[in-house]
């Protein structure tokens, strides 16, 4: 959703080359290319939500300082590269969406490439280093780079740096950072000995220069790369002699009291304890700024409202809202159903419609407010380009429209809760006039600041608006967050209904996700868009009825591949606790159609696994799906309560070990489970929870399939991998 802000770890670059160390490596390198032609490289980039995108533009920009040049160009613009003919370094920066997908820009390319008919010598000529972004909160972790990989290796293509594999479960940057420090050296190394591999005649260096087996290992992890924080000089020296340090910055003794060092008190958003305190920094450069924004007094006030793209989407009525728990559940479920029938929308089951919501306004009037905007909240902002900006290739954002007022740019425009990233922080540092925050700040941006950045900033989900409740003498400019903030994105809910049941209505569930209360957000807070829909719907949930219930913007977001399976023979395994069962109701809602329409028809087996805390207070769907069970049309439903003490299933006799989730209950059906999917091609699908319940439960089809199988932990894994290439094994996940 949020375009990884990047440029900091890219500019800082430059930096080097002033330092003597990588003076020298460089000045070696040049001198070995005739003319000071600089050598080249291919980078190519496959990015869904613009994070490696971004981090290859910044790659792209700072080549030139290292004495390079990149040619750039997105995976799927083949018309603009040759790897057929490529005879300078590659390099891939590729993320991976979905149930491990391909980003859509890399999909013809990654199609290209599996071709069986390629010959095992294809990229014998090509050597490439390649930086994998992922999530391993989801199944199948950089599964789009790890496939390039695989086939570039297949194919006889040589690594010449080790590969990054980046978790934005974690923090990208954990293993982005040292990946970048180190490519620069290893592309001159990989440059220099293509070239002298050509003329058959230098020989790489390798007492002066990173050898191959120096940036050759296989995975780039923290533990290789950990930041020695003794080490603040600003020149690294040894094997990374090239490796970049950012601006170092010195403790400075502060100015003021507001806010200083409490060392006897714990650490906090605003507070350092030694040795960081103490500790001399390396900073993120700082970004350079790239907007104008001139603010015009319009004498009519802006009555544009609603999302930007409004006419794109459907504005629909809710027909009907029910809280779906009961008043003590810890969690607070709704069930919507809009009435979409004066739209052409034909959805199926497993697809989702992405909701519009606007910012609350309480918190775009307190962001104007402290951004000093709040009397011109109705002036017109109008956007451009800083003439003299020294960001490559900067654009004015495209989710900005022109001449809209700052009220509706921060209500609809912009994603304010985001949580700043540290290029970010780091802009802010410029803004700060109390000393002792300004050094804050720069120690949550900096490399030895990066666990109080995750502790305090990350983990919490602080938004821009509580860092600068938190930060009172930090004041920036209303276009540094225009550059920094990314657009207010739709949240999609899949539809837990079928359209052959319900013509022209879409039926949600959804949890009201609730955000703890920290030091900054006494009250705590509900996520953007459950919380705005709880408010839209509060009265009249609380009426006795009759109450009209508003519209909201919706648009169909499909899923072609989290449908059910085309051969209703085939038997079916659903899991899907919680709001997970969503899908599944439609596709039961389907299925029970079919069978009324079509008797002869032989159906498929359906099992379905659902789990909550309590059988009385959040079994969702719990009377639809026991008369699916009724009507045949669901011959085993499976459901276990986490919080239940009561022993409520008849399982319990069979083992001593009460089922409490989903993947326990999969455990007890091991072998009719496994049989469905290995032996009577049959089909699992997953829905829900991405942190825990989707890794869980395939970590337990693993196990099955090394118990049932009798095989080791590698064959059970082969043995997934090829459920999920059969597309047998699908997961829509999210969290
Ligand atoms: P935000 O203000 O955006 O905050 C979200 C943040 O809250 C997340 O970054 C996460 O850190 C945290 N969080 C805590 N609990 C949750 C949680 N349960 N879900 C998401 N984030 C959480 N949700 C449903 O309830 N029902 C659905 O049917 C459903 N279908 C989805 C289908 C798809 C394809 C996808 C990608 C997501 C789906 N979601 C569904 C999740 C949904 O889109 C939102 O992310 C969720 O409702 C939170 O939105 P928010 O604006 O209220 O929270």
């Amino acid at each position: 959703m949020v375009a990884f802000a990047v440029s900091y770890w890219l500019r800082s670059w430059a930096k080097i080359k002033e330092r003597s160390t990588s003076k020298r490596l460089i000045a070696s390198c040049m001198l070995r290319m005739p003319c000071e032609v600089k050598p080249r490289f291919l980078l190519l980039y496959g990015s869904q939500k613009g994070q490696a995108q971004a981090i290859a533009e910044g790659i792209f920009e700072e080549a030139d300082k290292h004495g390079l040049v990149a040619e750039l160009s997105c995976l799927n613009e083949n018309e603009k590269y040759n790897l057929e003919k490529e005879s300078a370094p590659v390099v891939f920066i590729v993320s991976t969406t979905g149930d491990g997908e391909p980003p859509d820009n890399a999909l013809k390319f990654v199609k290209s490439i599996k071709k069986k008919t390629l010959p095992p010598d294809q990229y014998q000529h090509l050597t490439y280093a390649l930086l994998a972004l992922g999530d391993t909160n989801y199944a199948n972790f950089c599964n789009c780079g790890k496939t390039i990989e695989r086939r570039l290796l297949e194919l006889g293509a040589k690594q010449f740096y080790a590969t990054g594999y980046a978790d934005d479960g974690v923090g990208l940057e954990l293993v982005v950072d040292p990946w970048l420090e180190g490519l620069w050296a290893a592309i001159k190394q990989a440059s220099n000995k293509m070239a002298s591999d050509k003329n058959d005649q230098l020989k790489v260096n390798v007492t002066q220069t990173p050898t191959l087996q120096d940036v050759q290992f296989n995975q780039l992890s923290l533990s290789d790369h950990q930041p020695n924080p003794e080490n603040t000089s600003n020149i690294s020296t040894g094997k990374h002699a090239a490796m970049v340090t950012q601006t170092a910055i010195t403790k400075s003794k502060p100015a003021s009291s507001e806010t200083r060092t409490d060392i006897t008190s714990a650490p906090s958003l605003t507070n350092s304890l030694p040795p960081l305190s103490e500790l001399a920094l390396n900073v993120p450069a700082l970004p350079p700024p790239f907007l104008d924004v001139a603010l015009q007094e319009v004498d009519a006030q802006d009555k544009t409202c609603g999302p930007p793209n409004k006419d794109a989407l459907y504005e629909v009525p809710i027909s009907k809202a029910v809280k779906v728990t009961s008043g003590d559940a810890v969690k607070t479920a709704l069930f919507l159903e809009l009435d979409v029938s004066q739209y052409p929308v034909n959805y199926h089951p497993g697809d989702a419609f992405d909701v519009f919501c606007p910012n609350r306004a309480g918190e775009v009037e307190e962001m104007l407010r402290r951004l000093d905007l709040w009397d011109k909240r109705n002036h017109h902002a109008s956007i451009s380009l800083l003439k003299d900006t020294k960001k490559k290739g900067a654009q004015v954002p495209s989710h900005i429209p022109d001449n809209v007022s700052l009220l509706y740019l921060l209500t609809w425009c912009l994603e304010i809760r985001n949580v700043p990233k540290k290029a970010f922080v780091r802009a802010l540092v410029e803004y700060t006039d109390d000393s002792t925050q300004k050094r804050r700040l720069q120690e949550l941006c900096s490399r030895q600041g990066a666990a109080d950045y995750n502790m305090f900033v990350r983990d919490q989900s602080l938004s821009v608006l509580e860092l600068l409740s938190a930060f009172p003498s930090c004041r920036p400019p209303l276009s540094l967050l225009i550059e920094h903030l990314p657009k207010l994105q739709p949240r999609p809910y899949s539809a837990a209904s079928s359209c052959l049941r319900h013509q022209g209505k879409v039926h949600f569930v959804f949890n009201v996700v609730e955000f703890p209360a920290c030091s900054w957000r006494p009250d705590g807070r509900r996520g953007l868009c459950t919380g705005w829909l709880f408010d839209l719907i509060s009265p009249a949930l609380q009426s006795s009825g009759g109450q009209l219930l508003p519209k909201v913007h919706v648009s169909l977001r499909p899923n072609c591949s989290f449908r059910a399976p085309s051969d209703p023979s085939a038997p079916l395994v659903m899991v899907g606790p919680g709001t997970g069962v969503a899908p599944f109701i439609g596709f039961l809602q389907q299925r029970e159609k079919q069978r009324q329409e079509n008797p002869g028809v032989a159906f498929g087996e359906t099992w379905l696994y659902f789990g909550c805390r309590h059988k009385d207070k959040d079994f969702l769907f719990r009377e639809e799906l026991e008369g699916f069970v009724s009507s045949g049309t669901l011959n085993h439903l499976k459901v276990c309560f986490s919080r239940d003490n009561e022993e409520v299933e008849e399982e319990v006799t069979e083992s001593s070990t009460r089922p409490k989730y989903v993947q326990h209950k999969l455990l007890f059906d091991s072998k009719a489970i496994t049989s469905i999917l290995l032996q009577r091609g049959g089909y699992i699908y997953v829905c829900g929870d991405a942190k825990n319940m989707a890794k869980d439960v395939n970590d337990t089809l693993m196990e099955m399939i090394k118990t049932e199988l009798q095989v080791d932990q590698l064959e059970a894994m082969k043995t997934l991998a090829m459920l999920r290439e059969e597309k047998r094994y699908l997961q829509d996940i999210w969290g």
